[in-house]
């Protein structure tokens, strides 16, 4: 079985931050992938808010660059999802549907999804008018007609990213009232650009190329009114299910990081794992924390590697 010192689960941001950072600290990590590296930022156009890029660069530019990065230091790529991982016993194990290796530690950057409505047209123009994050995007919506799917506190925070820069944001809720922190929903609902329709819910996303029209059914009655951007903002899924009954994970499913020890705030409830991005984070989720707390994750476990060969 092959082994590896420091074993990499994700390939995001927080991933390959700590493939960059575990590579130059010369502990030769693999990185496993998934069949579709990159992360979430695959699915976006234009990032105007990574430092270093005055022009903006595309999502999956970034993503590559990050990978080439984190090769030129000598991480491996397994470009194949991690099926399971047994981390009762040390090396810890970790398989795919077809190979198994081992590893000493374990960074855990599998990150989360945005949980989507599922109507017709909102994967097809996901990047194209759909967006999941109005901090990231709303900039692009400059005068335009938009709607925000939701009545939580990512709701209310899109809708006043939004507020911003659209011309208008209707607020699509299921319900006849939010779920949002007080606050929130007051500053939403006195806002002048903004419009709610209660009881509404999103039937299909229309367009050509780009998103042009919202169909939407509010108490039964369906109505189709243009539409520049749709933001999904409904919830977010840590993709965790690996390591659910393994490590200890909040109610929803987020990794709980910095109780095993003080010293390795990055660390898990089991010695030698850490973890980083969004999996960890329900808060900020963005590429720079993401990537932020990858290069924490990457010097614990360096730090902890050593400790080890120290005891
Ligand atoms: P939440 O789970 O709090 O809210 C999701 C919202 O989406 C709910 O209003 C829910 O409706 C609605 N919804 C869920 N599924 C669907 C669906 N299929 N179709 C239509 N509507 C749907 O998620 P958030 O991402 O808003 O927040 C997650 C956590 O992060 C919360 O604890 C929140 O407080 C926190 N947060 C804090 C922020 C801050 O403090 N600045 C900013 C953002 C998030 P219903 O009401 O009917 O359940």
């Amino acid at each position: 079985m092959e082994h590896t010192r420091v074993a990499i689960i994700g390939s995001g941001p927080a991933g390959y931050t700590a493939a960059i950072y575990t590579g130059r600290a010369q502990l030769e990590p693999t990185v496993f992938a998934g069949e579709q590296s990159g992360g979430q930022l695959m699915w976006t156009t234009d990032i105007e808010n990574f430092p270093g890029f005055p022009k903006g660069i595309a999502g999956p530019q970034l993503m590559m660059d990050m990978r080439a990065q984190a090769e030129k230091f000598g991480a491996k790529m397994v470009d194949k999802f991690v099926t399971s991982v047994d981390v009762t016993s040390k090396p810890f194990t970790i398989s795919t549907a077809d190979s198994s290796f081992t590893a000493d530690s374990i960074i855990i950057a599998t990150g989360a999804e945005s949980i989507m409505t599922g109507v017709p047209g909102e994967k097809e123009f996901l990047g194209r008018g759909v967006s999941t994050c109005a901090v990231c995007d709303a900039a692009f919506y400059r005068e335009k007609t938009t709607f925000v799917i939701g009545g939580g506190d990512s709701a209310m925070e899109d809708t006043l990213a939004l507020t911003k820069f659209a011309k208008s944001v209707t607020v699509l809720h299921r319900r006849d009232t939010f779920k949002a922190s007080k606050i929130m929903q007051e500053r939403v609902l006195s806002h002048e650009k903004v419009t709610v329709l209660w009881n509404s819910v999103l039937k299909e996303v229309k367009g050509e190329g780009v998103v042009k029209e919202a169909v939407v059914e509010t108490n039964g009655e369906e109505k189709t009114l243009p539409a520049d951007g749709i933001f999904v903002a409904i919830g977010h899924k840590p993709m965790t299910q690996i390591f659910k009954d393994k490590i200890i994970l909040d109610d929803h499913g987020y990794v709980i990081t910095g109780m095993e020890s003080e010293k390795f705030p990055t660390m898990t409830s089991v010695e030698g794992i850490f973890a980083a991005g969004d999996n960890v984070d329900h808060r900020y989720k963005q590429a720079i924390t993401a990537a932020g707390i990858g290069c924490s994750a990457a010097l614990d476990a360096e730090r902890w590697l050593e400790s080890q060969q120290e005891s």
